[in-house]
C-alpha cells in the first residue's frame, strides 16, 4: 500500500478540500520535508478568491523537517548553513527561476520575477500575472504532488534556495521569512549609492509607512532597526494599529479611517516638519500611492510594495507637482531575490528580541484553513499560521 500525506487541496473559490496523496518518491537531486509550518500569506487570501487552472495546494511560506533526501541534494539544492542532513529543519525561497533568460542572466539566477519562465511553490504559475511559461506543473495529479506548504509534506526541487533553521529559531518564525524579506527590500531600495544626492534612508529619516498588514508592520520594523529616527504608521484597524506601535515599532500610529485623506496628509507634514524623507506604501489600495507622493517631501523617497496584486487598477495624478517640482525617487518592486532573503533570515535569528511572535493572530490546522482564508479581512487579524 502507498503511504499517503494529507493536503489542503485548493478545488475552486473559497473550496479546499482535505484529501490524502501518495508520499512522493524522492529523486537524487531533491528532498521531502515534513511540514512543520506555514505561513498564510495576502497571496493566498488572493488566490482563494478565484478557481485554480487545476487542483493545486497553496502556500509559499514553508518551514519543515527533510525526512528523505536525495544522495546529491546538497549539490543540487542552493543550501544556507549547510550541507543538510535528515533531520535538519529547512525554510524554502519560493521561486526556481530558469536562470537562463535575459532576465536570469543579466540579474542572477534565483531573482524572481524577472525570469521569463519559472516555477513558485504554491501558486500556479498563471496566477502570478506574468508572461511566461510555467516550467513545473503545480497540478497535484503529477508526481510530486506535494507543491504547496498547505500540507503534510513539501517536495523541494533542485535549485531551490533553502536556509537550514538553527535550533534556537522555533518553526512559526522561519515562516516570516518571506514577508520579512519582502520588507528586506522594500527597505534596500531605500538606501543611496554614493553621489546621489537625495538622501535615502538615513538615522535622521523620519519614515512613513501606509498600510499596517504584515509586510508593512515589519518594514515599520525594519526602518526603525535600519536606523530610522522616527516612524509613523497610517494604517487601519485596531489590532493592526497597536501591532504596529508593538511589533513594528512606531512612532506615531494614525488611524486611515479616522481622518480625512487632507487631514492625514497634514498630520504627516506635521510630524515630519514639512513631509517624511522616506515614504514605504504598503497597503493593497492603489489610491494611497498619491497619498503617499503627497506626504512626502521634496527629494524623498518613496517605495510601493502593497500594490503589486492590483494589476489593472489604475490612477491620475499631478507629475509635474508630485514628482517632477519633488525631485521625486520612485521605486517599485515586487519580490525580491534569495539576498534579501539571507538578510531576512538574520533578523528572524533576533526574534526574541524583535518580538516576532506576536505576528501571528490566528493559528488553525488544515481542516481550519478555509475558516482562517475567510477572517483575513477581520479587524484583528495580522497573520495566520498553519501546523499541519
Ligand atoms: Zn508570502
Ligand atoms: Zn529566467
Amino acid at each position: 500500500m502507498t503511504e499517503t500525506g494529507k493536503a489542503a487541496v485548493w478545488k475552486g473559490r473559497y473550496d479546499i478540500e482535505v484529501r490524502d496523496l501518495p508520499v512522493p518518491e524522492v529523486k537524487d537531486d531533491g528532498l521531502l520535508i515534513k511540514v512543520n509550518a506555514a505561513g498564510i500569506c495576502g497571496t493566498d487570501g488572493h488566490l482563494i478568491h478565484d478557481d485554480p487552472p487545476y487542483e493545486a495546494i497553496m502556500c509559499h511560506e514553508v518551514t519543515g523537517t527533510v525526512v528523505s533526501m536525495g544522495s546529491r541534494a546538497n549539490e543540487s539544492l542552493n543550501v544556507f548553513g549547510g550541507p543538510l542532513k535528515e533531520g535538519d529543519r529547512i525554510v524554502l525561497y519560493p521561486w526556481i527561476t530558469c536562470g537562463k533568460c535575459p532576465g536570469c542572466l543579466s540579474t542572477r539566477p534565483g531573482t524572481c520575477t524577472v525570469c521569463d519562465s519559472s516555477f513558485v511553490y504554491g501558486v500556479p504559475y498563471s496566477r502570478l500575472g506574468l508572461e511566461g511559461e510555467e516550467t513545473i506543473s503545480s497540478d497535484i495529479s503529477n508526481w510530486p504532488y506535494f507543491m504547496g506548504g498547505f500540507a503534510e509534506y513539501t517536495y523541494v526541487f533542485p535549485e531551490t534556495y533553502v536556509w537550514k533553521v538553527p535550533d534556537s529559531m522555533p518553526s512559526e518564525i522561519a515562516v516570516l521569512l518571506d514577508p520579512m524579506a519582502v520588507a528586506m527590500r522594500a527597505l534596500e531600495l531605500t538606501l543611496t549609492g554614493p553621489g546621489i544626492a537625495e538622501a535615502g534612508l538615513t538615522t535622521d529619516s523620519r519614515v512613513a509607512v501606509i498600510g499596517s498588514g504584515q509586510v508593512g508592520v515589519l518594514s515599520a520594523l525594519l526602518a526603525k532597526v535600519m536606523g530610522a529616527r522616527e516612524v509613523i504608521m497610517i494604517g487601519s484597524r485596531e489590532t493592526r494599529l497597536n501591532l504596529s506601535r508593538e511589533i513594528g515599532q512606531a512612532d506615531h500610529v494614525i488611524d486611515y479611517h479616522q481622518y480625512s485623506r487632507e487631514e492625514r496628509i497634514e498630520m504627516v507634514k506635521d510630524l515630519t516638519h514639512g513631509g517624511a524623507d522616506v515614504v514605504l506604501q504598503c497597503s493593497n489600495n492603489v489610491d494611497t500611492f498619491i497619498d503617499g507622493l503627497e506626504m512626502m517631501r521634496r527629494m524623498g523617497t518613496y517605495v510601493e510594495v502593497g500594490n503589486m496584486v492590483n494589476q489593472g487598477k489604475e490612477v491620475s495624478f499631478d507629475p509635474a507637482r508630485l514628482v517632477c517640482s519633488k525631485h521625486a525617487r520612485i521605486l517599485g518592486m515586487s519580490a525580491n531575490h534569495p539576498g534579501a532573503f539571507n538578510k531576512a533570515f538574520g533578523i528572524l535569528e533576533r526574534h526574541e528580541e524583535l518580538g516576532l511572535k506576536k505576528m501571528f493572530t490566528h493559528s488553525t490546522d488544515l481542516n481550519g484553513l478555509l475558516a482562517v482564508l475567510k477572517k483575513m479581512n477581520d479587524h484583528d487579524y495580522l497573520k495566520g499560521l498553519v501546523i499541519p
